[in-house]
């Protein structure tokens, strides 16, 4: 209605990786409501968080001033009330406060590392790790894919040659079975659900599989509660069923992929019989799944942080890459393999260079050739061919002294790492922290200097969703006080660092971009004003590739490959003393470590207390009854937490949303490493339980 507002403004929801286009309505410089537009992904769809989650940007808490903390400052920790900021801080002027982040941060080399952020658009990403590496010669620059999906882009670059999906979600409609595994689209990647909903609606095989079951289940053909950490033998039991009833596609495998033999051979051992015991599935059932996707015309697979958060993560997607190549679903219509990305930007940050074994558009630090491209037009000299360190290892490396101060911008480590504590203690131990964000978060606290920054919908710059769709994000609102955009604060900085860099606008990074990154080939600016942009694009008016690798692979002789994987049990197995199993998660209303939604009014009252999960059966055995507060230790730690009846969680089982400082599931979770993504097993912790 136009009496509502007074203009509008077409952007991006800031909050998942499905990257729906938002129309922001604005009166008087507040947003007052949103709408769906046309978007590529969303098709004029929100989810709850899309279309009531925006007021966090409007909250009082906001940071308003660059704050400095005081020489007679308690000690840092949480402690901090915003409403009593001053005890603890100073405010003080831009100019004062980054002349004082860049005293303690330069010349100091490998002593600093930084954090990014999957919030911030792809050339705030790039930017940030381009003053890593140029300023301090080093790669020790990690973001939250680390927590999230470096498992699944580990196994796809290895296997498929690009860490990118091969097929967008929206494909399922060309499909007529697929799998979902490890992933939860009706909480997570909810306008992405009504797209698979409507596929099974009329007629395609949903395989849901999944420890804890879920909403999709009610959409399935076939639902596998299987065991959690058993991923690797219900699949590959699956796998041998295909190989021995020969229900493989024999041409694909011949043209497209290599180690087919091996692979083979590898399979022989697990039987359907031997994988029911460990995941708790029966052999008919994995036979019947086995025969129903190797059937199907065109599948696709669909996977989440389920598979990737374990110490035997990329095993996980190695196994469903194999799945994908020996049916012949990858590179047509209705097939291809898809990682449903967690952030709205964690795919554009990790395209745009913000890890430490990659320069953008996952070149190898280790290549002379690559760097010393990047150096010709950064106009620097080269720095090192060593893979920087990750993020759970660059806390460890805080408490062996070897760093000493961090940039962190708009991340949450002091939320999201696992064994959190740890993580703290770490933050707590540098002598210089400098924290660029919009809240005074958890990992603010232990600041020597806060840069206040700009909210998505304050700023410009591009973003690119989980089907590889770039887009553009406008600013909405102005900041408040003398908040900033982030991509003019990391200018400012990087010229107190020695830098010399004259950027005006986002546009000119964007440009610069291009000049090392081929996936952004044919995509300009002044296109994505017009309209979002899938890459690969082929030519000015391609409006992109949503399905690639129809006739090969980016790898040697266009062969895609298969790795077999072993079963590998959990890091840590229940026992006497923590009998039951920890999942950590997210839930539909809260978006990761709640700084945002936990400051959005309607999602807050939805939402608004610490909970977890658990089924009514071990409730009862416990005598413990819903609504009921319980504590949760692990060897980490302890929480105490209300718990709910849901008999979707396993017996044996709870499930804790890591959204909630008062109950912080990662004071639990375990920091054991995948040896290859470096990603943390946050789904499987042995826990104790009892009545509080
Ligand atoms: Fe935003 Fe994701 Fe919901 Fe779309 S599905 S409105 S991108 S949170």
């Amino acid at each position: 209605d136009s009496q509502d507002y007074d203009r509008e403004v077409k952007s991006v929801c800031p909050y998942c990786g499905v990257g729906c286009q938002i129309s922001f309505k604005v009166k008087d410089n507040k947003i007052k409501y949103v709408e769906g537009i046309n978007g590529p992904a969303n098709e004029g769809r929100l989810c709850v968080k899309g279309r009531f989650g925006f007021d966090y940007i409007a909250h009082g808490h906001r940071l308003t001033k660059p704050l400095i903390r005081r020489e007679d400052a308690p000690e840092k920790g949480l402690n901090v009330d915003p409403a009593n900021l001053g005890t603890h801080f100073r405010e003080a002027t831009w100019d004062e406060a980054l002349d004082f982040a860049a005293k303690g941060m330069r010349g100091r080399g490998k002593e600093i590392a930084g954090f990014g952020s999957a919030k911030c658009s792809n050339e705030e990403a790039y930017l940030f790790q381009k003053m890593i590496r140029q300023g301090f010669g080093h790669n020790n620059v990690d973001h939250c894919t680390r927590l999230c999906h470096a498992s699944s882009v580990a196994a796809l670059l290895e296997n498929v040659g690009s860490g990118g999906v091969t097929a967008s979600f929206n494909e399922i409609k060309n499909a007529d079975a697929a799998i979902m595994i490890g992933c939860n689209p009706l909480e997570n990647h909810p306008v992405a659900a009504t797209y698979f909903k409507q596929f099974a609606k009329r007629g395609g095989k949903l395989i849901v599989m999944d420890p804890r079951g879920q909403g999709m289940k009610r959409y399935a053909s076939h639902m596998l509660q299987f065991k959690p950490g058993a991923d690797v033998s219900m699949l590959n039991g699956i796998m041998n069923v295909i190989v021995e009833e020969g229900l493989y596609d024999q041409q694909y495998i011949e043209a497209y992929t290599e180690n087919w033999p091996a692979m083979k051979e590898h399979l022989k051992q697990f039987t359907p019989e031997k994988m029911a015991e460990i995941c708790g599935i029966e052999a008919e059932v994995l036979r019947d799944v086995a025969r129903t996707f190797a059937s199907a015309k065109a599948g696709m697979i669909f996977w989440g942080m389920g598979v990737s958060q374990h110490i035997h993560g990329t095993d996980n997607s190695r196994c469903l890459i194999s799945l994908a190549l020996m049916t012949g679903h990858v590179g047509r219509p209705g097939t291809g393999l898809h990682p449903l990305r967690g952030q709205n930007n964690v795919q554009g940050a990790s395209d745009a260079g913000l890890i430490p074994m990659f320069l953008p558009d996952y070149q190898p630090v280790s290549d002379d050739g690559v760097r010393s491209a990047f150096t010709d037009v950064w106009k620097s000299p080269d720095f090192s061919n060593q893979k920087g360190l990750t993020v759970v290892e660059i806390m460890d490396a805080i408490h062996a002294g070897d760093i000493k101060g961090m940039y962190i911008l708009g991340e949450n480590p002091a939320m999201s790492d696992p064994d959190v504590e740890h993580a703290r203690h770490a933050l707590a131990k540098l002598d210089h922290l400098v924290v660029q964000d919009i809240f005074l978060t958890e990992t603010a606290n232990y600041a020597d200097v806060i840069l206040p920054s700009s909210a998505w919908a304050e700023k410009t710059g591009t973003v690119t969703n989980t089907n590889r769709q770039v887009q553009m994000g406008r600013p909405v609102v102005s900041p408040p006080g003398d908040a900033r955009e982030d991509w003019w604060i990391e200018v400012e900085l990087a010229k107190r660092l020695g830098l010399d860099w004259g950027y005006t606008h986002p546009r000119e990074v964007f440009a610069e971009m291009k000049l090392n990154m081929a996936s952004l080939d044919n995509i300009t600016w002044d296109r994505l004003e017009q309209s979002a942009v899938t890459y690969p694009s082929l030519s000015e008016d391609d409006p992109g590739q949503d399905i690639v690798f129809g006739d090969g692979f980016p790898r040697p002789e266009g062969r895609a490959k298969f790795t077999p994987a072993s079963v590998i049990a959990p890091d840590e197995r229940p026992d006497t003393e923590y009998p039951f199993v920890l999942i950590t998660g997210r839930q539909l209303e809260h978006w990761h470590t709640g700084s945002m939604t936990r400051r959005a009014s309607v999602l807050d009252a939805v939402e608004p207390e610490a909970n977890c999960s658990m089924h009514p059966r071990t409730l009862r055995r416990m005598g413990i009854e819903a609504g009921d507060t319980i504590r949760l230790t692990t060897r980490r730690g302890s929480v105490r937490v209300m718990v709910r009846a849901d008999r979707a969680v396993a017996e044996d089982n709870v499930f804790l949303p890591f959204a909630y400082v008062e109950a912080a599931a990662n004071i639990l979770t375990n920091p054991a490493l995948d040896p290859f993504g470096k990603i943390p097993e946050f789904k499987y912790s042995a826990v104790r339980i009892e009545k509080d």
